[in-house]
C-alpha cells in the first residue's frame, strides 16, 4: 500500500476537500499512473451528491484520466515507466462472462467494477477514482494516448468521448443521415464534433441560446433552440438517429416524435428520475428508444485513435481542484464550455490533511 491524495466527498451534503487515503501497491498485471489531468463528468457529481443512490463514502470521483506510467507489474508487457496512459470509467471485469468475451466489459454479467464507487477487494473497500495524485490499474483497462495530441483536452474522451462514439457506431451512423444530439455540455460537445466526423448532417437541440455559434464551430449543420414549438416542429419526423445527453428530467417525447419510421433515439444522458415516454410516440412509425453505457476497451482504444486521426479533443477549461465546487455549480446552470478538466498539478499546491 502507498499513501495517495485527491478530494472526496465525505456526504451527499459535504463539499469535496482534501482527502489522504491508502491504494494498493501495484500487483503483477497492475499499472500504477500518476495522474496528470481529471476531466470532470456530470456522473462524478451525481455520485459524489448520491442523486442515484447507493454512494459509498468517502467518494473520491473522476474517470476520465490522463497521466503517466510510474510503475508497471512483472507481467505487464504493453507499457513502461514514463509511457503516457489513460483510465476511464472501468478499472476491472469479470473478463470470462460472454459480454466480456465480446469486449463488452461495460456489460459485464456479474458487473464492472467502476474506477469510482465500486468493490475494491485488494484493500478490501471500494475504489477512488481520478481526483487524485495516482491510479493503479489492471493492464487490461489502460489505454494509449495517441501522440499529437493535447493532453488535458484528451481526458475527458475516456468518458465524454466513448459513450457519443460508441451508440453512434452501434447503430451504424454514417454519411448523410441527419443525427440530433440534445444538450451541448461534455458528452453533447463530443457527440457533435464525432458525428460531424461520420459526415453526419448534425442538428444540436439546446435549452441555451447563447451556444448556437459554438455548436456550428463544433460541427452542428443547423441548431434548434427547444423551448421553440415552431423550430421543434419544423424538424418533425426527419431524424434518422437521436442521441440525447440531458443529464435532467425534460420530454423524451418531443425527440421521439422527431424521427423517421424506424429511426432511433438514444439516451446516454442519466436524469435521477425517470423520464415519461408516451408509447404512442414509439407505436407510431415503429420507432426505437434504447439506451447505451460507455464503451468496452478495445472500442475506447478505436475512439482514441479516430480522434487522432480527425484531430479531435475535447473544449476545455482548465481548473485547479480547489475549484471543483464552483464548477459543479456551473455545470448545474448548463454553464460548461464544454468540459472542465481538473490540473492534478494543483494537487500538490493544497494543503492536505495527513500529507503535509
Ligand atoms: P453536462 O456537461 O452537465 O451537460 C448536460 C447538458 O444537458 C447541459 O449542458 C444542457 O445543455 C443540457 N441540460 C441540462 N439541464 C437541462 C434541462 N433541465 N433540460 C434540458 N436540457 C438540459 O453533463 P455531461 O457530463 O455531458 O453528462 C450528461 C449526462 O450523461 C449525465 O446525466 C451523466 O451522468 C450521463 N452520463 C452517462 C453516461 C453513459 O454511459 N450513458 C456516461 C457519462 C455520463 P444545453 O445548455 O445545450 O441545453
Ligand atoms: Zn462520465
Ligand atoms: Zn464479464
Amino acid at each position: 500500500m502507498f499513501t495517495c491524495t485527491g478530494y472526496a466527498s465525505t456526504s451527499a451534503e459535504a463539499p469535496l476537500a482534501p482527502f489522504t487515503f491508502q491504494r494498493r501497491d501495484p500487483g503483477p498485471s497492475d499499472i500504477e499512473i500518476e495522474i496528470l489531468y481529471c476531466g470532470v463528468c456530470h456522473s462524478d457529481l451525481h455520485t459524489a451528491r448520491d442523486e442515484w443512490g447507493g454512494t459509498l463514502y468517502p467518494c473520491v470521483p473522476g474517470h476520465e484520466i490522463v497521466g503517466k506510467v510510474t510503475r508497471v507489474g512483472a507481467e505487464v508487457s504493453t507499457f513502461k515507466p514514463g509511457d503516457l496512459a489513460g483510465v476511464g470509467c472501468m478499472v476491472a471485469s469479470c473478463r470470462e462472462c460472454d459480454s466480456c468475451k465480446e469486449g463488452l466489459e461495460q456489460y459485464c454479467v456479474p458487473g464492472f467494477t467502476g474506477t469510482y464507487n465500486g468493490p475494491e477487494p485488494q484493500t478490501g473497500g471500494h475504489t477512488f477514482g481520478g481526483y487524485s495524485s495516482h491510479v493503479v490499474v489492471d493492464s487490461h483497462f489502460v489505454l494509449r494516448i495517441p501522440e499529437g495530441l493535447d493532453l488535458a483536452a484528451v481526458a475527458p474522451l475516456l468518458c465524454a468521448g466513448i459513450t457519443t462514439y460508441s451508440p453512434l457506431r452501434h447503430w451504424g451512423v454514417k454519411a448523410g443521415q441527419k443525427v440530433g444530439v440534445v444538450g451541448l455540455g461534455g458528452l453533447g460537445h463530443m457527440g457533435v464534433k464525432l458525428a460531424h466526423a461520420m459526415g453526419a448532417h448534425v442538428v444540436l437541440f439546446t435549452t441555451s441560446p447563447g451556444k448556437e455559434a459554438d455548436a456550428r464551430r463544433l460541427g452542428a449543420a443547423e441548431v434548434v433552440i427547444s423551448k421553440d414549438p415552431d423550430a421543434m416542429a419544423a424538424q418533425g419526423e426527419t431524424f434518422d438517429f437521436i442521441l440525447d445527453t440531458v443529464a435532467a428530467e425534460h420530454d423524451i417525447n418531443a425527440y421521439l416524435g422527431l424521427l423517421k419510421r424506424e429511426g432511433t433515439l438514444v439516451q446516454v444522458g442519466a436524469p435521477e428520475k425517470p423520464l415519461s415516454v408516451n408509447v404512442f410516440s414509439v407505436i407510431w412509425r415503429r420507432r426505437n428508444f434504447a439506451g447505451s453505457l460507455i464503451g468496452g476497451i478495445v472500442e475506447t482504444q478505436e475512439m482514441l485513435d479516430f480522434c487522432a486521426t480527425h484531430g479531435i479533443t475535447s473544449d476545455i477549461e482548465l481548473i485547479p481542484i480547489d475549484q471543483i465546487e464552483t464548477a459543479y455549480s456551473r455545470m448545474l446552470k448548463s454553464d460548461v464550455k464544454y468540459r472542465f478538466v481538473i490540473d492534478m498539478a494543483s494537487l500538490h499546491k493544497t494543503s492536505l490533511p495527513e500529507a503535509a
